[in-house]
């Protein structure tokens, strides 16, 4: 049976994204400091596998291989001038592991640097690199995409503009990182939950999240009462998306290792699901065990 519509499936109920990749690529060999982008071409095999594993675990849609894999990113490992191989080739990948069934989404991260005055990007070059990266991600065949891991209310809006300006019915994620600040959290560049909140939902996407960061998984929960709150506050028909860390990494041998077991994390992504998030994955530290049990627990 094909798929139904990505965005009429996501208002039916919960639906399950994927673990994360960096981390499962380590656990298969790839040494940290390597452009995972690049191992959709030079590896495919290896990006096939983990997201099947997602699928088997449960996962309703993986995220493509691309989180770095915009020109900026791109060009730190030499390879500014691969945007449209890397992009088309790893949603073809994705939608390959996906078969008719289940959905794959364009995942896009932050350019790693800053816009102007703080840093060196003109917003309409930022705009235009997020965009290439997009048609790319489309003409592979994805479902829709997800900007992830933004901390600048700027760069996330530029991105959800490019994309918007590509994607066409297609539906729009995005997620910010939020830290621990007080009694409070924030992003890196200082932003908090409403004000994130209020400006990703005027723009217009499909749903609304949280990604990464560092911390425990009962401030995780926390965080999500809170996107529930401030979603709710302005009256809008926009979901929520959570994909929590495995916890707070800790370091061993000088390496980030996390121990949140799979149980642990399904029953946090309990708390979260009920709080009112219908959109759920993982972030570093998860994997397909993590997101088998999340599958076990709440459909
Ligand atoms: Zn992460």
């Amino acid at each position: 049976m094909d798929r139904m519509n990505l965005k009429e499936r996501i208002k039916q109920g919960l639906f399950l994204l994927d673990g994360a990749m960096g981390t499962e690529l380590i656990a298969r060999g790839i040494e940290a400091g390597t452009c995972n982008d690049y191992l959709n071409i030079e590896s495919p095999d290896i990006v096939f596998d983990i997201h099947r594993a997602y699928f088997e675990a449960g996962s309703d849609a993986v995220l493509t291989n691309t989180f770095g894999a915009n020109k900026y990113a791109l060009a730190r490992h030499d390879l500014g001038d691969k945007v449209k191989e890397i992009n088309t080739t790893a949603s073809q990948i994705g939608r390959r592991a996906a078969g008719e069934e289940k959905y794959v989404l364009g995942d896009i991260g932050p350019s790693g640097d800053f816009l102007e005055p703080l840093g060196s990007l003109k917003p309409d070059e930022l705009k235009d690199a997020f965009a290439e990266q997009a048609k790319a991600l489309l003409a592979g065949g994805v479902d829709g995409f997800i900007i992830e891991t933004m901390t600048a209310l700027d760069e996330i809006t530029i991105a959800i503009e490019a994309v918007q300006s590509v994607s066409g019915d297609l539906p729009v994620f995005a997620s910010m990182s939020f830290d621990r600040a007080g009694d409070d959290f924030r992003t890196m560049m200082g932003v908090d939950v409403e004000a994130a909140v209020s400006k990703i939902v005027s723009l217009g996407v499909d749903a609304v999240g949280f990604n990464c960061g560092t911390m425990s998984l009962e401030e995780y929960i926390e965080l999500a009462g809170k996107y529930v709150a401030a979603v709710k506050a302005l009256g809008k028909d926009v979901l929520i998306y959570a994909e929590p860390n495995a916890g707070k990494p800790e370091l061993v041998d000088d390496k980030a290792v996390y121990k949140v077991s799979p149980e642990d994390f399904a029953a946090a992504t309990e708390k979260i699901h009920s709080a009112g998030v219908n959109i759920i994955g993982g972030c570093c530290g998860t994997g397909p065990g993590h997101i088998e049990a999340v599958a076990r627990t709440l459909k």
